[in-house]
């Protein structure tokens, strides 16, 4: 081992690993699967080697089939496991099998209603100057973005930077099209919001990561519709806006119709595995997301269903606390009427009888990520840069007043090799642990990068070794919590934040 460690440094490139270890057919490269640094099972932790990354990965590869499935029964560009959805009832399904077959008892899938919900019909959006034009096939309508008028919009393009005060300054926007520039690390600008106050009548943001990925967003709550743009596309209207002499402008063509879809349902998919104990320990995970949504969140969901065929092998009496499954119906919908499960389980007479004995919650969302590098300095080409690790995640065990599940969490975390950002979010990370945690002792790790929420977040960015990491760290904690009564980790339920 010494040899190689040496040999690369020395000669700095992957071939000096291939060559010093003798394999004559070795990849000329570190990427794929078998390139991944894989966490050795800390002494004494033999037991979790039946939690199998590459094996959680299938699970990750058939939810993203889901997706695929849906995207090419006529939902070119808007597609996902989305929920009300026939890929949110065939997610359920699954689920609800792979609960079955892990050997869980009281398996069913819950029905909700849900309000009218967004779905884009179809969509265009052209931009046009000195003869030249650019269809902009990246542009995606921020989720719940109103329709454009029919027969859609014919008008001015202005460019507006990064959409800070100064680059509106001295620029006319009302009743145009603004293109704003932004990209993951930039400073929130508010952009969308200031050409909305401005008057705009579409407004176009543009994420400047290499290649040309349409990104789904969250609502912008702006009058005028809201796309983002791919980096490719953005940079062209860019240029094409610089290209023109004085006096003429960029014309953009836009069209959006959206229906909101009434009567939909979506569910709660559930599990028990009775514990020798009435108290419990929740494992849930969110099923919905867009695209093929592999890191957000069928990992989170391969991860939860990787616990349940764990804690399926162990013998009931060895169980101290009954663990409960829920494959939650999600957010994406955000807005009013979204995460109706979420709502359901907050209803006080539900959580009341679900939740006055339990000892945990694990809400299993994004556990694994390829770390990757936009434009690494000295390196040629404008691309995203793959590496073999998995990304540190954001994380809450707990909180100020559960110390003993913070220690709980932090060694196992340690010990089983997930990395973590250096502080403690104050609440849990952005998703589903904010749904329960005030009112229960709640565990969540989670990332959101380069690849989330776009067309390109496929099950190749979620590395099945930080799929087994995770999976195996959120097993300790499992096991570490039965060791302590209720009361180590029970506290009076938080008031609401503020902000
Ligand atoms: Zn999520």
């Amino acid at each position: 081992m010494r040899k190689v460690l040496i040999s690369v440094l020395m000669l700095g490139s992957a071939w000096a690993v291939t060559t010093a270890i003798g394999h004559t057919q070795a990849p000329a490269t570190m990427s794929g699967p078998d390139a991944l640094l894989e966490w050795p099972l800390p002494p004494g932790a033999q037991a979790y080697a039946k939690i199998d990354g590459r094996h959680l990965h299938r699970y990750v590869e058939e939810q993203a089939a889901i997706a695929r499935r849906y995207r090419d029964q006529g939902h070119p560009k808007f597609w996902g496991r989305i929920i009300g959805s026939s890929a949110d009832a065939e997610s359920a399904g699954w689920l609800a099998a792979k609960f079955t077959s892990s050997g869980l008892t009281d398996v069913r899938v819950q029905p909700l209603d849900l309000s009218p919900q967004w779905f884009p019909q179809q969509w265009a959006v052209t931009v046009t100057a000195g003869g030249k034009t650019i269809v902009l096939e990246s542009a995606q309508p921020d989720y719940r973005a109103a329709a454009l008028p029919a027969g859609g919009i014919d008008v001015e393009a202005v460019y507006a930077g990064l959409g800070s005060e100064a680059d509106f300054s001295g620029k006319d926007v009302k009743g145009k099209a603004v293109f704003t520039y932004t990209m993951l690390g930039a400073p929130n600008e508010n952009a969308v919001k200031r050409a909305d106050d401005k008057g705009a009548v579409a407004i176009f943001e543009v994420d400047m990561q290499p290649g040309n990925m349409r990104y789904q967003a969250y609502p912008s709550n702006t009058k005028a519709p809201a796309f983002t743009v791919g980096g490719d596309d953005g940079l062209a209207v860019r240029d094409l806006i610089a290209s023109l002499p004085p006096g003429q402008s960029v014309r953009v063509k836009a069209t959006l119709d959206v229906q909101m879809v009434p009567n939909l349902k979506t569910a709660l998919v559930w599990g028990t595995l009775p514990g020798a104990t009435d108290e419990t320990i929740y494992i849930v995970a969110h099923r919905d997301g867009w695209f093929e949504a592999s890191g957000d969140n069928a990992g989170g969901v391969a991860s939860m269903v990787g616990l349940a065929e764990y804690y399926a092998t162990i013998p009931r009496a060895q169980r101290r606390r009954t663990l409960v499954f829920i494959g939650l119906d999600g957010h994406h919908n955000t807005g009013p009427g979204s995460a109706v499960g979420g709502v359901w389980l907050n209803e006080p007479a539900n959580k009341a009888k679900l939740f006055a004995k339990t000892a945990l919650s694990i809400n299993c969302e994004h556990p694994s990520t390829i770390q990757t590098y936009v434009r690494p300095r000295y390196l040629a080409g404008d691309v995203v840069r793959w590496s073999n690790m998995y990304t540190a995640q954001q994380w809450y065990a707990g909180g100020p007043t559960r110390p003993e599940l913070t220690a709980i969490a932090l060694k196992a975390f340690k010990e089983f090799g997930v990395p973590l950002l250096s502080e403690p979010n104050p609440r849990p990370p952005a998703g589903d642990l904010g749904r329960l945690y005030r009112f229960t002792p709640g565990v969540a790790t989670s990332e959101f990068f380069h690849y989330f929420h776009t067309d390109r977040e496929t099950p190749e960015t979620v590395p099945w070794t930080g799929l087994q990491a995770t999976t195996r760290a959120y097993a300790k904690i499992i096991d570490d919590v039965n060791t302590q009564p209720l009361s180590t980790f029970q506290r009076p339920e938080e008031s609401v934040p503020t902000r």
